[in-house]
């Protein structure tokens, strides 16, 4: 079997006590399960800055680009708040992103049975909510130009930004959440502004005319955006894949974050287009959550985001499916069992730090492998 190339880049704050949590699974699967995983490790944010000056070396920029998958932490903190804006610890993911082309950002929001009432919905609104936002990652109004402040030299000034997409931007990141829809519950629901914006309007025919050419064994609705948030809060298990631009992607995905909870739990992926030659997407996984400096270096970070960020990285980038299977159904039985962080406690739970937390999922997850 052909060695898994992992590139992990821990970061800073609570990055690397999570990590630390992903890096005892990948020695037992390598040691138990024959996985075959290749790690190596390098720097990035305010980590990589105190040491090269640059939120990513190119020595580790060069790393990422030849890995199968990286595996990120968490960048940032009060101590490179003054930093060059050129080089603060943001700028290394936003690079790691342009270089490696990650065009479609995955963003499961499940919400664990043993967690429904940590949601600000109802419980038997969010329980078992199991849905995914497909958001294009690359283009769109963050990036489109001109983008700029000008002086209009009348006392008043003009801020600019232009939503712009081209039909490839669009057709690729259809195509992706299709793909995925096909893996899950085989449904899309496409998001856009059609009836007051001329990309919407491109947007909802390519997606349209996509869906006919390649997909049409999957069920496409399509939905306004602003309804879409609506129908988020007030239905949410009506979803199974949502795909939709750069910015409402943005605003979406966060809203559909809370309904699950807490930010300790959420992962997410970020996949490119597939190489030429093997085919194989470049991708990068990550916790939702940032570096958490208030909480950093105490041991009581919750780990669980990461860890899971590691079995989309199992499912997405390796076609690991059932190892990525068993180690959600790790994370669920440890919450059943009322093992807790703190961010994330209960009454009549047991509270935990990150260690524990990371060495009881890794006990499920061996016994469901055994
Ligand atoms: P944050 O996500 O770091 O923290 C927000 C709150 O949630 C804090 O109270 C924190 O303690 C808590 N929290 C977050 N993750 C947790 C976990 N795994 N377990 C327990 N509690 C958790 O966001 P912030 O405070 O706005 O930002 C802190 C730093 O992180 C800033 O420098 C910011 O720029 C950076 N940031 C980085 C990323 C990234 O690396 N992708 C994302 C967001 C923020």
């Amino acid at each position: 079997m052909a060695d898994r190339k992992l590139f992990i880049l821990p970061g800073d704050g609570i990055g690397p006590e999570a990590m630390a949590e992903v890096r005892k699974i990948i020695a037992y699967m390598n040691a138990e399960l024959g996985s075959g995983f290749v790690t190596d490790e390098g720097l990035v944010g305010g980590s990589a800055y105190d040491a090269h000056g640059q939120a990513i070396s190119e020595g580790d920029m060069a790393k990422a680009l030849g890995a199968d998958s990286v595996l990120f932490g968490a960048v940032g903190g009060p101590k490179w708040d003054a930093v060059p804006y050129e080089v603060r610890p943001e700028a290394g993911l936003l690079r790691l992103r342009k270089d490696l082309q990650l065009f479609a950002n995955l963003r499961p929001a499940i919400c664990y049975p043993a967690l429904s009432a940590a949601s600000s919905l109802k419980p038997e609104l969010v329980e078992g909510l199991d849905i995914l936002i497909v958001r294009e990652l690359t283009g769109g109004v963050y990036f489109g130009e001109p983008k700029e402040i000008i002086d209009l030299g009348n006392g008043q000034k003009r801020g600019i930004d232009t939503q712009v997409y081209d039909t490839y931007e669009i057709e690729r990141i259809a195509g992706v959440a299709f793909e995925l829809a096909r893996t899950r519950n085989n449904r899309v629901c496409s998001m856009e502004k059609r009836n007051v914006m001329k990309s919407g309007v491109l947007w909802n025919q390519v997606v349209t005319e996509t869906h006919k050419a390649k997909y049409s064994d999957v069920q496409l609705e399509h939905m306004l955006a602003d309804a879409g948030g609506m129908q988020l809060v007030r239905q949410p298990k009506q979803f199974d894949v949502i795909v939709t631009d750069n910015l409402f992607g943005d605003m979406l995905s966060d809203v559909a974050a809370m309904l699950t909870g807490s930010l300790g739990m959420l992962p997410s992926a970020s996949l490119g287009a597939p190489d030429a030659v093997t085919g194989k997407r470049k991708a990068l996984y990550e916790p939702v959550h940032g570096s958490a400096p208030d909480i950093a270096g105490k041991g009581i970070a919750n780990p669980i985001a990461m860890i899971a960020s590691f079995a989309m990285c199992l499912r997405y980038s390796f076609n690991l499916v059932k190892e990525a299977d068993n180690l959600e159904k790790a994370i669920a039985t440890v919450l059943d069992k009322g093992i807790r962080t703190g961010d994330i406690m209960a009454e009549g739970a047991r509270q935990v730090g990150t260690g524990e937390m990371g060495e009881a999922i890794l006990a499920e997850f061996k016994s469901l492998s055994a």
